[in-house]
């Protein structure tokens, strides 16, 4: 039977029908979750405390997705100008989500904004822009304008990582469109890859059966370079057991 995955969704309010307002997720993390032989369920981000552990009780993995920028209260900051938008419903929503997985010792795999939440979930904190905070740090959010199947800058994984182990090697190019990164790393945190600027792009939670985070998006390029599709089907195979 197929393991379930839970794939975290944003607001959407980009369509113009009867319902403008919406719920939603990517299509290519549906996919690369399905392709990998998961079920995948989209998760609306508007959840509460009596949701949290009664829809992590039938999920057998949890895909933190993509999205805004989480408000830095969360991380006990204030908002800086160059903050991007942020729904601080959906920081609640996620970062409950994530205490109950942790809880419950469910596999976790966090994309973009997931290894974002993820850190802030465990208590570490965040670059608000890497572009004002960061001297010489790459153009990370180079690709917010371009298409996600094109990698364009470089990570180095630690050799003795799970990542490394399910991607097959230690250096790989990956696309990048993301304005903010991990600053300091939660408790239990691992940093396991790193762009050549030094922004961390790559987490694993130590002592956990499976919990990876990485910056980039592997679900964009699951077509085009199969390490990459390796990554779902490790989160599927995590989910089963
Ligand atoms: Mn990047």
């Amino acid at each position: 039977m197929r393991p379930i995955i839970g794939i975290t969704g944003r607001k959407d309010t980009s369509a113009r029908l009867v319902h403008s307002q919406m719920y939603s997720v990517g299509e290519t993390y549906v996919h690369a979750v399905h392709q990998a032989g998961g079920a995948p369920v989209i998760l609306p981000p508007m959840l509460a405390e009596t949701d949290w552990t009664a829809l992590l009780g039938r999920l057998d993995g949890l895909l933190l997705s993509g999205g805004e920028d989480l408000h830095p209260r969360q991380y006990g900051q204030f908002p800086e100008a160059w903050l991007g938008g942020v729904d601080e419903t959906r920081d609640t929503s996620e970062l409950g989500l994530i205490h109950a997985a942790l809880e419950m010792q469910k596999p976790i795999f966090a994309i973009c904004r997931g290894i974002q939440a993820l850190n802030v979930a465990l208590g570490g904190t965040l670059y608000q822009d890497l572009a004002a905070q960061v001297p010489g740090a790459l153009d990370h959010a180079f690709l917010m304008s371009r298409s996600l199947d094109q990698s364009v800058h470089p990570v180095t994984l630690e050799a003795d990582s799970t990542l490394a182990r399910i991607l097959g090697g230690v250096t790989f190019a990956v696309n990048s469109a993301h304005h903010q990164s991990i600053q300091t790393p939660g408790a239990g945190l691992r940093v396991v890859g790193c762009a050549p600027d030094g922004v961390i792009e790559a987490v694993e939670l130590a002592d956990y059966p499976f919990c990876i985070g990485v910056q980039w998006h592997p679900e964009a390029l699951v077509r085009s370079d199969p390490a990459m599709a390796s990554l779902f089907a490790a989160l599927v195979e995590a989910a089963s057991s």
